[in-house]
């Protein structure tokens, strides 16, 4: 059966994981790291870098870097790299299309499934953007599930006894806070409170702050004018205030960081956990006060809550555990890495799609079941249309758990009408376009009739994914429309994702070629000697001819001078020895 993974795709890092028989497991990407930065880079010669690679390059291509591109998801903000413009579904697309690509090279298998992650609070035009983004990339998104749910799946809850469980999520560069409730197999989402604006990174900015003034009262030398230099002194401090989760002081280093009339140089500070604990307090403070607030709308005080969890890189600040544990009075879970615990949970999750073949081991059967959990969800704002006076006529409630479907009859209010436009918005006011509009569906061709006689119909379906349809049918003919919604401007034609489809298989396609023009000498050296070994080891025939003449030609071309002339042979041989090998036995 074809491999599912699972996919947290984060603010600041994302990670991959997959179902194996004896539990979820993270897919290492291709420098063997367990997270990828969520980051997208433009190099100067058009190369896209996703990963570490493009977040090490900010600095020589600023202005053509991209992060936390999640926090534009299903808006209309665009990015313009050099005049070419990019949806926020694109540039997402480039960091699945990276996870996708070193999930393959890992296994050596196509994968082209994925259960992918949001945050609770997302809409349902965020939630269809990150699907698109997926379609884009190549992957088929089976399911779109809350983080704090994965996160609560992960640590096998689902399988134990009816509670409520708080999740504390601080990453990189948001906090949110969600209260579930597991009942009789079902997980409800019942209150969600959180800072979009607030992370790891912020405290990595307050450390630079304080080197930076330290530097100029040291050296009169100001150093944010110098873009490499500040680059350096940020992943000096994100060193540092890793550090500082570990030991109680720490010294921070970073050589010649600018140049004066008298040479280089370096600034050198030395940081204690109690001097970062005093900077971050109040950061820390907003965090609690979120979590309070969460807690006052769920109706809950601290003893009634069973289970606290940790997500979230930040998480792993001592101040930030000791502050939880006081508010909740009892200690978080945090077993399982805060950072991959949301990948783990979504590979928990394709188990329902794709239940592993063969027996499971006892130990993942005790802990998932056999089957994967039921998520119940509630909507977090009420859906409907834009009536006469511009009234919101409420479809489905706010709080309703979806799956859902719901009606309500309409009618015209001129005599003969002959069409109306539902305009269909999302939210929670009474005057109908104060709330998020999302499209607009007309109904054409209704029975002529005095106003106040045609039947309307209008349904509202809401699907597992918080995907929204709507269809309108005049009753008296059975004439209908409908649609599938999120915002016009954000939702994308199938035209446009076929294109972006095919933009991003081009780009795979360079990536490809890339990989094969960075051959090194050694590596040509191997895979002419492989080559031969295989060609030694064939039955004489065209294709035995083909392989030799192939190392042949590379043999030559490469005697006449630089490696990078043969480019053209290597790519020749190495694309004939991936067809000869994929159809011999390893
Ligand atoms: P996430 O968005 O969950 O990947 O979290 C990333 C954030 O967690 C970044 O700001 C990291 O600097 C931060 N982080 C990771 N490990 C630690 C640690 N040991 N102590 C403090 N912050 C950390």
């Amino acid at each position: 059966m074809a491999r599912i993974i699972g996919i947290d795709l984060g603010t600041t890092n994302s990670g991959v994981a997959v179902m194996e028989k004896n539990g979820p497991v993270i897919v290492p990407n291709s420098l063997g790291d367990r997270l990828t930065p969520s980051v997208v880079g433009f190099s100067k010669s058009g190369e896209v870098l996703v990963g570490k690679k493009a977040k090490r390059g900010a600095v020589m291509n600023i202005g053509r870097t991209v992060f936390s591109i999640k926090r534009h998801m299903g808006t209309s903000h665009r990015v313009n790299i050099e005049g070419k413009v990019y949806t926020p579904q694109e540039i997402s697309a480039m960091i699945l299309q990276k996870l996708k690509q070193d999930s393959e090279d890992y296994f050596g298998e196509e994968i082209t499934q994925a259960v992918i992650t949001v945050p609770a609070y997302f809409t349902d035009a965020q939630r269809a953007a990150t699907r698109d983004a997926g379609e884009i990339a190549g992957l088929t998104v089976r399911r779109i599930i809350d983080e704090p749910t994965a996160a609560a799946v992960a640590y096998g809850l689902d399988k134990q006894k009816d509670q409520k469980i708080l999740v504390y999520d601080f990453g990189g560069g948001t906090f949110d806070v969600s209260i579930l409730e597991y009942i009789s197999g079902v997980f409800r989402v019942i209150s969600i409170h959180g800072d979009t604006h607030l992370g790891g990174d912020d405290i990595d900015n307050l450390i630079v702050d304080h080197l930076v003034e330290q530097f100029k009262k040291e050296q009169n030398v100001d150093l944010t004018e110098d873009p490499i230099a500040m680059q350096r002194i940020k992943e000096a401090a994100e060193e540092a205030k890793i550090d500082l989760s570990e030991v109680n002081d720490t010294t921070i280093l970073v050589e010649a960081v600018t140049m004066s009339d008298k040479g280089p140089l370096t600034l050198e500070a030395s940081l204690t956990r109690a001097q970062l604990e005093s900077m971050i307090a109040d950061f820390v403070e907003r965090t609690m006060k979120s979590t309070q607030e969460a807690m006052d709308d769920a109706n809950l005080k601290p003893e009634d809550v069973d289970t606290i969890l940790l997500v979230g890189g930040s998480t792993r600040i001592p101040l930030v555990q000791r502050r939880v544990k006081d508010l909740m009075g009892k200690n978080p879970h945090r077993d399982i890495s805060p950072d991959e615990v949301v990948a783990l949970g979504a590979a928990v999750q394709t188990l329902i799609l794709s239940p592993l073949e063969g027996e499971l081991e006892d130990t993942l059967a005790a802990r998932y079941g056999k089957e994967a959990p039921v998520i119940i969800h509630m909507t977090p704002f009420n859906l409907g249309v834009g009536l006469q006076h511009d009234q919101m006529g409420v479809i489905i409630e706010r709080n309703s758990t979806y799956p859902v479907e719901a009606k309500d009859i309409f009618t015209t209010t001129r005599d003969f009408q002959e069409a109306i436009s539902f305009p269909i918005y999302e939210g929670q006011e009474p005057v109908a376009s104060e709330n998020t509009f999302l499209d607009l569906l007309r109904i054409e061709a209704i029975t002529p009739a005095p106003r106040g006689v045609p039947r309307i119909e209008i349904t509202f379906k809401l699907n597992s994914d918080r995907i929204l349809e709507v269809k309108a049918e005049d009753l008296a003919t059975g004439v209908q429309k409908s649609i599938t919604i999120a915002s016009t401007d954000t939702r994308l034609g199938e035209e446009d994702k076929a294109r972006m489809r095919r933009e991003a298989q081009m780009r795979a396609m360079q990536e490809l070629r890339k990989r094969i023009s960075d051959y090194t000498e050694a590596q040509t050296d191997e895979l002419i000697a492989r080559a031969e070994k295989l060609a030694k080891g064939m039955a004489e025939g065209a294709k035995s001819k083909e392989l030799r003449q192939s190392v042949l030609n590379l043999k030559r071309k490469r005697e006449e001078g630089e490696l990078s002339a043969a480019q053209g042979e290597i790519e020749v041989l190495a694309n004939l020895m991936a067809e000869l090998e994929k159809g011999s036995p390893a």
